[in-house]
Formats: C-alpha cells, structure tokens, sequence
C-alpha cells in the first residue's frame, strides 16, 4: 500500500513558502491502520511535526514535484494507493535565490499550476485501487463526486474542512464514496475513521477478487 500524506510547500525565496493547513494527521492514521491490518506499506510524506506510525517505511519530499517523483517511483507493485495529501495546486513560477526584501508597497507572485498527481496515477495502464481524498468547504459530497469521476478514482473520502472541522484536530467526520454506493464512515477519531476505511477498502478488494 502506498499513502501519501500531509501538505506540500512550494518555495517563494530560500525562507518562505506557499503552504496550506493539512497537518498529515489523517494520512498517518491511515498508514497506521493499514500496517496494523497487516500491509506493507510506504508514506510518502511532506513536511508534518509527526512520528512514523510502527512498522511504515517513510519517505520526505517538500514540494509537489518531488511528491509526484516519489509516487511515481514507488507505483509499481502497489495494491492500493491513498491520497490524503493535500498538495499545493499552484506553485511560485520563479523560486528568488535569495530572501525577497520588503522594499517594494505591494508584491505579486505568479504561479503556475502543479500536477495532478493522483490523476496520473489513475491514468496508468495498471493501476492500483485508488482512493482519493476531497476535502470541501462547502458542497461537500456534490464536490467529492464530481472528483471522483474527474479523477477515475475507485473511492472518494469527503469531508468537511475550515476552522472548526478536520485541520490539526485529532476527529474527522468522512464519507467514503464510489461509483455506486455511498457509505458514511461517520465522526470519530482520525484512528477510528482511518480503521473503517481500511476494513471498507478490504471488503472492496475482496469483492472484487
Ligand atoms: O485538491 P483536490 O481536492 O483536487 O484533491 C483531491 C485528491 O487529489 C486528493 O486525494 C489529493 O491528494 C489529490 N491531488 C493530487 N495532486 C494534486 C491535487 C490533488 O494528488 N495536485
């Protein structure tokens, strides 16, 4: 199993970074779970204040690129392929070789689309079972659905994101979606969602075997 997990930074000057509020937490739990279900597993990782869950061979990368070479390098010979990352969908065109000074009144950055790492994924030949996750502030399911087709993924997780829910904090609330049913994983803990979902993926892959 290959889980990828956490934010990405994507780099203004040799200080600064476009950044965003995923503390992993979700992906860990999901790497955790899943080795503790018996899998072998690889998280691929970005910069989070985390432990390697026990058992979990652990990857760094900072930026989108290098998460996308890191995947793409570990694809081969995976069954099952979790995207809890929440990777930066833009980057800084230019990274400034040295620390940008506040001379000027305003600044604009220009930034340029990132890859869609899971989408190619998906679009191998061979591919493991996918599962992607949306995470919405508003729309939720609607939004997650039209991801899950957008992405041809094999399931979807959606959930609620802002101020009061899923950023840092150590419950989640989930709903895990696939081309014909709808099953809701329900609150709890990111350990108690990330064990559900593991038994759901299981109980997919058995079905389909
Ligand atoms: O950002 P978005 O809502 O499109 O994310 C949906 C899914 O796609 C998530 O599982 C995320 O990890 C993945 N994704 C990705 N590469 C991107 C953007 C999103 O793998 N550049």
């Amino acid at each position: 199993m290959l889980v990828k997990a956490g934010p990405t930074e994507e780099p203004i000057d040799p200080v600064r970074f476009v950044g965003n509020r995923s503390s992993g937490k979700m992906g860990y739990a999901v790497a955790a779970a899943a080795a503790r279900a018996g899998a072998d597993v690889t998280l691929v990782s970005g910069p989070v204040a985390l432990a390697t869950p026990p058992g979990v061979r652990r990857l760094d990368v900072r930026t989108a690129k290098s998460m996308l070479e890191a995947v793409q390098q570990e694809t081969d010979g995976t069954d099952v392929f979790i995207s809890t990352a929440a990777v930066a969908d833009y980057a800084p065109r230019e990274q400034a070789a040295q620390k940008i000074k506040k001379s000027a009144e305003t600044l604009t950055l220009e930034l340029v689309r990132n890859p869609d790492i899971l989408a190619t994924v998906t679009g191998r030949k061979r591919r493991p079972f996918c599962v992607g996750f949306a995470a919405e502030t508003e729309n939720v399911v609607a939004n997650a659905r039209a991801k899950l087709e957008a992405k041809k993924l094999d399931l979807i997780c959606a959930n609620l994101v802002g101020d009061e829910h899923a950023f840092g904090r150590d419950d989640n609330a989930l709903t895990a979606i696939g081309a014909s049913d709808e099953n809701d994983l329900g609150h709890g803990t990111k350990h108690e969602l990330a064990v559900r979902l593991i038994e759901l993926i299981a109980h997919r892959l058995e079905s389909q075997a």
